[in-house]
């Protein structure tokens, strides 16, 4: 009922953006940071050609890439505004994150406010200040009138003398010499979902430049003190080839230029970020720094998430969270393809990828949210999760190792004709923005199209149900089989004592623990256990029995006989191997060396590779 209310909303909504005129034809933005100990920037924005009484102006309530609610509001403040004549015109807060502006018939309006550097370290998704740094996640900084969200939008940057701007943003000038814009430069988004997905980072910072497949990227690294440990040339030189491999994957780049900012930092949110041509990755700083598999990630997204998407990820509703059951295929596909890209840029050599593939599949096997979550509700119900899945399953996981598990299918019913890459391939090509993102069954879609059959009934055992994964069935294609062994643990959580005349005494029960779940509790005494005479202590009884074992308690309370009735708690962990068949045939080791090398037999006749 829920979901069903929440989807039909979505949906009128978007009906009346798509139709409305938009307010104002064009959005010129002034960011001024005079002082950096003021700790905020002061944002002046221009709107022209003006035809309505009244302009709606809103903060995003969250961030693209993070499916959690942001205070982004109240880094506002002090807003202001006025005519082309410099009369202040009215301003009203409608909610918590808009306001409404009474224009009084003026074609042009300027609106001024402060923006709160109020992010601790340097910055990820929101707005960070430092002496020598600052940096701008658009969602956190920039408002949007919201009828005119698909306007250009023009940025220009005033800051302190000496001080750089480094983002992915067009602007006026960009050339072959000169792909990326400076502090000078006036930089143009051709719209407010464009501006806000470009980060920026400003102060002073190291800058390292390459070029991947003829593509223009820069690596940006900053720290609060200037003073670098890591080997940037080392970290840029890997980012080179994870950015090559990556471009042949898809044939060509979906953007002009791409930059990575890296901020080394001990505090704040570590991880990355993806934006349309840019991220950001906030790591502690070290010696022997190594982000090539977070950089990975982050640079799929280029493509997988900011093009290839569901259709609530852009263009984006700001107001209220957006919903959909894919997640799982936008972060844990992702992070698959990111040990792909390091295998196939040889950054990790295969031993690597087999460790990885069997670390995923440990913490899943090892999870018991796996029985209770499907990856499809882990997505949808994200934001009343930890921004990493719901209820105990991480999306990032599972969906990872069904990514794994899809590839390997994909290759062995196709006999390595097709593989993942050829799904990637078709739905960036039929969905990849600015195309209209996917429906919420298009991944099904795109994978029955590239195999030429219905995968439903497989699809929907890994992502829609409970069920375990079919590790043997799929990995056969490639020769390999998972070995699983267990050991489990009992848990019980009562301690009891024998007092002096015999009886069995109850003396603690853990909360919610399955003693305290069957009804036991302090004081009890222990009558009989499993229609035996009590004549040990509980625990005594208990080591006896195995996981999942039942028991039967009687015990004398006030006065009476309680007779209850239970199972023998604790946890199975599981150690898994994956492991290569010695008796594999010719074709199987294809497959299997397809999966490796990336390659299918179709790109190995073409000479692909
Ligand atoms: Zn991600």
């Amino acid at each position: 009922m829920k979901r069903w209310f929440i989807a039909v909303t979505g949906c009128v909504l978007w009906f009346v953006i798509g139709t409305a005129w938009a307010s104002v034809s064009r959005v010129s933005v002034l960011v001024h940071l005079e002082d950096p100990s003021q700790k905020a920037f002061l944002m002046e924005y221009t709107f022209q050609g003006i035809d309505s009484g009244t302009l709606k102006v809103a903060i995003p309530t969250w961030t693209p890439g993070w499916y959690q609610t942001m205070p982004y509001s109240e880094g506002i403040r002090d807003m202001q505004a006025e005519n082309e004549r410099g009369e202040p015109l009215s301003i009203q807060s409608v909610n918590h994150y808009s306001w409404r502006i009474d224009t009084g018939g003026a074609q042009t309006v300027r609106l001024r406010y402060r923006v709160l550097a109020r992010e601790e370290g340097m910055g990820f998704f929101g707005v960070a200040m430092g002496p020598h740094h600052a940096f701008i996640n658009g969602a956190a900084a920039f408002v949007y009138e919201m009828d005119s969200k698909n306007v250009p939008h023009e940025v220009r940057f005033r800051l302190p003398v000496g001080w750089q701007v480094a983002t992915a943003m067009d602007f006026a000038s960009q050339s072959e010499q000169r792909p990326f814009g400076d502090v000078r430069d006036t930089f143009i988004a051709p719209n407010y979902d464009e501006l806000i997905d470009d980060p920026v980072q400003m102060g002073h910072f190291d800058v390292r430049e390459f070029r991947a497949r003829g593509v223009p990227m820069r690596v940006v690294f900053a720290s609060e003190t200037g003073n670098i440990l890591c080997n940037m040339d080392r970290i840029t030189a890997d980012f080179q080839r994870i950015a090559s491999v990556g471009i042949d994957l898809f044939g060509s780049a979906p953007f002009k230029r791409y930059l990575f900012i890296v901020h080394l930092s001990g505090r704040g949110f570590a991880g990355g970020l993806e934006h349309l041509k840019s991220t950001v990755l906030n790591v502690p700083d070290r010696r022997d720094l190594n982000i090539n598999a977070l950089a990975a990630h982050e640079y799929f997204h280029a493509w997988n998430v900011k093009r290839i998407r569901p259709k609530v990820l852009g263009p984006f509703d700001y107001t209220q969270p957006v919903r959909t059951r894919a997640l799982w295929w936008c972060e844990g596909v992702t992070d698959y393809y990111a040990y792909l890209l390091l295998l196939r840029a040889g950054l990790i050599g295969d031993r690597d990828f087999w460790q990885e593939m069997e670390r995923e599949i440990f913490t899943l096997e090892n999870n018991p949210a796996r029985e209770r979550v499907t990856l499809e509700e882990a997505s949808w119900n994200v934001w009343e999760g930890n921004g990493m899945g719901y209820g105990g399953l991480s999306y990032y996981n599972k969906g990872k190792v069904v990514g794994f598990l899809l590839d390997v299918y994909i290759r062995g019913v196709t006999g390595n004709r097709k593989s993942l890459d050829d799904v990637m391939r078709f739905l960036m090509e039929r969905y990849g923005y600015p195309k209209p993102g996917f429906e919420e069954d298009g991944i099904l879609q795109a994978i029955n199209r590239v195999v030429a059959q219905d995968v439903s009934a497989l699809y929907r055992r890994m992502v829609a149900s409970t069920e375990p994964l079919p590790y043997d069935e799929i990995l056969k294609y490639i020769g390999y089989r998972l070995e699983r062994q267990s050991t489990s643990t009992t848990y019980f959580g009562a301690t009891s004592m024998v007092d002096e005349v015999g009886r069995v005494i109850i003396q603690a029960v853990e909360s919610q623990s399955p003693a305290f779940l069957m009804g036991l509790r302090a004081g009890d005494i222990v009558m009989e256990v499993d229609e035996e005479p009590a004549d040990r202590r509980i625990e005594d009884v208990v080591s006896r029995k195995k996981l999942g074992d039942p028991i039967k308690i009687a015990v004398w309370r006030r006065g009476s006989l309680v007779v209850m009735e239970g199972k023998i708690g604790g946890e199975t962990r599981y150690s898994i191997r994956l492991t290569p068949e010695p008796t594999a045939d010719d074709a199987v080791i294809r497959v299997r060396e397809g999966l490796l090398r990336g390659t299918t037999r179709v790109s190995a006749q073409a000479g692909v590779d």
